[in-house]
């Protein structure tokens, strides 16, 4: 088991990855939502300071207003709602995966660090965009998929998308959508809802309007977009980790970039490959395909709608 208590040098050291930042650029990212079954792992911190939504105090569950059976009386139709988008947290029967998923946001600077990163290990992420990323840094798309990473769609602005009506909601996923699919020609196989760890039935109902057929939760959330230090995130991550997890992690924040070498350090002496979501979640339903080269998994539009 890795010492999580002393991360080795990275490539990238804290003090190189600070001095990337302003803290002006830090105020552009925020965490995901609630949180998952690590939440228990992370010390009580201050949530940071844009956050525009607080993660919910440590639960193994999403907070109840999150729950889709609590959601709000709608106006889609029951039919709609039977058809909307079913969602994924965890690849039940897989031994030997996970899935290291992030949210899409922040200083290139950092993107770049972490994808590298990832890169030098030979492993694949998956970034889920915000659309509003995409438009500030439109060189990022082709940077995620030139990694061999996937590329998802994370909402427009990264609003309380639970809290929408179905109309609004459709609309920040399709905004997404459409700034994905004009950068890279497709709008990505995976959804993933703002500000929440599970979505509700509108949302779900909206991803399946804006034509997706999965919807990509995570059951694994080291709350790394507190900055909690490298330390505590590797511990959060390892101390948590199951074959099978999809884990929430953020860009654009220094102190994950720094935790990534000893994460996948730590996943290797499990047994645990980082896989992309689309690996952990084969559309044949088989069991994850083995590493491959990295521009087998670049989002195609044929793959992907
Ligand atoms: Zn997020």
């Amino acid at each position: 088991m890795t010492a999580p208590d002393a991360p080795r040098a990275a490539s990238w050291s804290r003090r190189r990855v600070l001095s990337t930042l302003t803290p002006a650029s830090l105020l552009a990212v925020s965490g995901c939502g609630s949180s998952g079954h690590a939440a228990s792992a992370v010390a009580p911190a201050a949530p940071a300071p844009h956050a525009s939504k607080p993660a919910a105090p440590a639960s193994p569950r999403p907070a109840a207003s999150l729950s889709p059976s609590r959601a709000r009386p709608s106006s889609i139709s029951a039919r709609a709602l039977a058809m909307a988008t079913p969602e994924v947290s965890h690849a039940p029967g897989v031994t030997n995966a996970v899935a290291l998923t992030f949210h899409g946001d922040g200083p290139p600077a950092l993107a770049n660090a972490l994808l590298s990163e990832a890169e030098q290990a030979g492993v694949r992420l998956t970034v889920l965009a915000v659309g509003q990323w995409l438009a500030r840094y439109p060189q990022m798309a082709e940077r995620v998929l030139k990694g061999g990473h996937e590329l998802g769609n994370h909402t427009e602005h990264h609003l309380a998308i639970d809290r929408m009506g179905e109309t609004l909601a459709f609309s920040e996923i399709d905004r997404c959508a459409q700034r994905l699919e004009e950068l890279t020609g497709s709008r990505g196989r995976w959804f993933r809802q703002s500000q929440g760890q599970h979505a509700t039935a509108e949302v779900r109902a909206a991803a399946t309007r804006a034509g997706y057929g999965t919807l990509l939760s995570y059951d694994l959330d080291p709350l790394d977009y507190r900055d909690p230090g490298a330390t505590a995130i590797v511990r959060n991550v390892l101390t948590k980790i199951r074959a099978g997890d999809v884990v929430s992690m953020h860009l654009g924040h220094p102190e994950t970039v720094v935790a990534l070498p000893d994460i996948l350090e730590g996943l290797h002496k499990r047994g645990l490959r980082p896989v992309t979501a689309s690996e952990l979640f084969p559309l044949s339903g088989g069991a994850p395909a083995p590493s491959a080269d990295p521009s087998l998994s670049t989002s195609q539009p044929s793959q992907n709608r």
